[in-house]
């Protein structure tokens, strides 16, 4: 009996270990903290009215976990996948989503980076701003001209929703304010 309860509280420290915390922000749109420990950068998902757009791939891990978190709320398949900026810890886990034909949404100097790397799969690359509406939901998908958080930053807006997925743009440690600093030049270069 003791060994078994043991055996229990190892498997619940195990599973708690590994928990990422995931909160609804508005209706049908989730925020997923991170976890630096392991890699993984904040990223989230959006239901749509017929499938589902996931943000951030930090890795292979952290890809099937998000895949299995989106699929423990809502049977509509992941079409999408927002990359927010191309460094390791928000697109390491991209193949995994390519190789189940998701649709990677991404800065389009991302995108030719990609292709440059002869990576296999079906891309959408934002030059500037592109507007996507689905079921009455609308997302505005905006590429930062120039140097931001880095060259490749691009951020997911939902008006109504009041909601921005920003990526390392805006994020709470050392040298934010900077980085904010650059986002607004670069979104002032996005406007010119
Ligand atoms: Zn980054």
């Amino acid at each position: 009996m003791k060994t078994s309860l043991y055996l229990l509280a190892i498997l619940s420290l195990a599973i708690s270990a590994f928990a990422v915390e995931i909160s609804e922000v508005a209706q049908g749109v989730y925020f997923r903290k991170g976890d630096l420990d392991r890699g993984q950068a904040n990223g989230g998902f959006i239901i749509a009215d017929e499938f589902v757009i996931a943000i951030e791939a930090p890795n292979d891990q952290a890809a099937n976990e998000l895949i299995a978190e989106v699929g423990a709320r809502t049977s509509k398949p992941i079409r999408y996948l927002v990359v927010t900026h191309g460094h390791c810890d928000h697109d390491g886990g991209v193949g995994v989503f390519l190789q189940r034909g998701v649709t990677v949404i991404c800065h389009e100097t991302l995108h030719q980076q990609y292709v440059s790397q002869g990576k296999p799969g079906t891309f959408l690359g934002v030059t500037h701003e592109l507007e996507f509406s689905q079921g009455g939901r609308l997302i505005k998908f905006i590429a930062v001209q120039g140097n931001a958080h880095s060259p490749t930053d691009l951020y997911s807006y939902l008006p109504a929703e009041g909601v921005v997925f920003t990526g390392d743009s805006a994020v709470n440690m050392p040298g934010t304010v900077y980085r904010v600093l650059d986002h607004l030049r670069g979104c002032r270069r996005s406007r010119d």
